[in-house]
């Protein structure tokens, strides 16, 4: 079902140049502002349920849901649909403020589904009285048993027809300490013959005991999602209900039940009843990653992630942390668009997006991964020097920061060769290379210890060649970031790699398990950082010149520095896995 949609970069920049085109929602929403529809009014809403943390995918729902509204001069509320207590919590809803703000949208107003409790009851209550619903006192099992398969019908509940009062008692009794969880239950009386399953009597109100995070001990029963959806956009005037593809066979039931709601209200033959169009896009899915808040829960349950925010997770607060933007989040999401068909979008994509803003808004700066000492041996022992470094190429006026210099350096273990090919540009004896911000250096050699490891690189510094100075633009093919050993702090640098092994593991038949990467997470205690990287904190985006993008770990302190790799500088990873 899934095709993987690779969109090239050039293809991005094309569309970049051209004039956007709209999307298939902004031109329903179009249509309906040129046929007058509520006004003109767009009211949208961004429905999340709180029990877990926002992902990516949910970041594509928030871009539409708000951005329409924006765009059209309309309002977008928020709205927890908190309708089942076992599995929500504040803390959730906490968390998914936060990181909608973070990605940089304002909501109208906040709402809750359990705002509507009173009013869903009364709702529930009429629709036993006109005979529209019934307790069952059927087991779950029995009940799913009987719901039959698409092609066939269902069976009719042995307690379909029983008496309204004995329901309207039953249901009463349903919402009192004493009422047995999963004893019974209130389901609409529709039609169990119905093709669309969703027809075939859902269950409207369950019994739950554990208290509410709004609502504590008041109700102990609860309307079902289904029950409460639909309504909330129409008890707050939503006229665009965008939701994702699978909620297409819920739309009829959504518009039956406000059907019922108008014959409550005595309005049924309203024909204008200002009830929301529903619109529904393609989820997002990510290659390497599960959206399910179920697999994530488990992620996270069995600790093979360290919390939602772990910098592997595809959570907003994951991403957060490792170190990508909101922006570029939001491109990515702007580059794959909305479409009536699943698709699976390849990570690169986002990597690309987050390399792209990243560029703009690093600070570079120096750090060695894989230290070897470089001894510049003419450099006198006492001195040191405040090199200029340009904060970031990229922007014209850009600050600067200063880097130390010194006789004892620390360079890229990979920098250097002893025996080189012709076409190393790096350290080499008798061969010159730049260190950044500083001199012009030529290798005379290196000392190793017994086993033939390389422990010492020495090289001697021309004077006149400081970066900056008048004829210090000799060519030299080869530059190099280093640190002065005086002057750099160490470091642990955690990287990370995809954290399935499998391109969709959504789509394998094995347990998920079995398709974990397990080696996701690389931990390297032995970097230097100079200086002035030690002083970035988490939210600030770091460039490690020549390695990649880089941000101060949440857990990071100034006695344990650690940093988190966002992503490299190019793709390695799709050259590696032969893509
Ligand atoms: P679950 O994983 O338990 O099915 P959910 O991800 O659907 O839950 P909700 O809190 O109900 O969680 O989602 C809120 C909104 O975000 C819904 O309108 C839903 O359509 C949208 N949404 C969720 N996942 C995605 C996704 N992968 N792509 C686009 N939109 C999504
Ligand atoms: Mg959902």
């Amino acid at each position: 079902m899934h095709k993987i949609i690779y969109t090239t970069m050039a293809v991005k920049e094309k569309e970049n140049t051209e004039e956007k085109s709209i999307s298939f929602v902004e031109q329903l929403i179009e249509e309906d502002l040129a046929a007058g529809k509520n006004g003109g009014r767009i009211q949208t809403r961004f429905p999340p349920e709180p029990n877990g943390y926002l992902h990516i995918g949910h970041a594509k729902a928030i871009c539409m849901d708000f951005g329409v509204a924006e765009k059209y001069n309309g309002v977008c509320n928020l709205r927890f649909d908190d309708t089942n207590p076992s599995k929500e919590n504040n803390e959730y809803v906490e968390n998914i403020l936060h990181d909608i703000s973070w990605l940089g949208f304002k909501w109208g107003n906040i709402y809750y589904a359990s705002d509507y409790f009173e009013k869903l009851w009364d709702f529930a209550i009429w629709m036993i009285e006109n005979d529209h619903a019934y307790v069952d006192e059927q087991s779950a099992e029995e009940i799913a048993k009987q719901k039959g398969t698409p092609t066939t019908p269902g069976t009719d509940s042995p307690y379909r027809n029983r008496p309204i009062e004995e329901s309207l008692q039953l249901f009463k009794q349903m919402n009192t300490p004493e009422a047995k969880e999963g004893s019974m239950v209130l389901r609409a009386k529709l039609d169990m013959a119905n093709p669309n399953m969703h027809f075939r009597d859902p269950i409207m109100y369950r019994i739950i005991h554990t208290p509410h995070h709004r609502t504590g001990t008041k109700w102990n029963c609860y309307p079902m999602y289904d029950f409460a959806h639909g309504q909330s956009d129409y008890f707050e005037g939503v006229t665009h209900s965008i939701c994702t593809l699978e909620f297409v066979p819920h739309r009829p039931l959504y518009n039956l039940f406000i059907d019922f709601l108008k014959e409550k209200d005595g309005s049924a033959d309203v024909l204008d009843d200002n009830r929301p169009r529903q619109i529904e896009f393609n989820r997002l899915n990510l290659t390497y990653n599960v959206m399910s808040k179920r697999k994530l829960h488990t992620l996270v349950d069995e600790k093979f992630v360290s919390g939602w925010d772990d910098p592997r997770m595809p959570t907003l607060c994951g991403m957060r942390r490792r170190g990508y933007s909101p922006e570029s989040i939001r491109n990515f999401i702007d580059s794959i668009g909305y479409t009536k068909f699943d698709a699976l979008n390849d990570m690169a994509l986002l990597e690309a997006a987050v390399r792209e803003d990243l560029n703009k808004k690093a600070t570079r700066v120096s750090a060695v991964l894989d230290p070897v000492k470089l001894v510049i041996t003419n450099y006198p022992e006492d001195q040191t020097e405040d090199m200029d470094a340009i904060d970031n190429p990229e922007d014209e006026n850009s600050t600067t920061h200063k880097i130390t210099f010194s006789k004892n350096l620390w360079i890229e273990r990979a920098d250097f060769m002893e025996d080189a090919p012709k076409k190393f540009f790096r350290m080499t004896p008798g061969k010159e290379v730049r260190l950044k911000n500083a001199y012009i250096v030529m290798c005379t050699g290196c000392t190793k210890d017994e086993n033939g490891n390389i422990i010492e690189i020495q090289a001697e510094y021309d004077p006149e060649s400081k970066s900056g100075m008048a004829g210090a633009n000799r060519k030299v093919k080869g530059t190099l970031h280093w640190v002065s050993a005086d002057h750099c702090k160490p470091a642990e640098v955690r990287e990370y790699d995809r954290l399935f092994s499998v391109e969709n593991p959504s789509a394998d038949e094995r347990d998920f398990h079995e398709l974990l990467n397990q080696n996701s997470l690389k931990i390297n205690k032995n970097c230097f950082v100079e200086d002035y990287a030690a002083t970035k904190k988490a939210g600030e985006y770091l460039q490690f010149q020549r390695t990649g993008y880089f941000m101060a770990d949440l857990d990071s302190t100034p006695e344990h520095l650690i940093f988190n790799k966002t992503v490299g500088l190019k793709d390695t990873w799709a050259k590696q896995n032969n893509k």
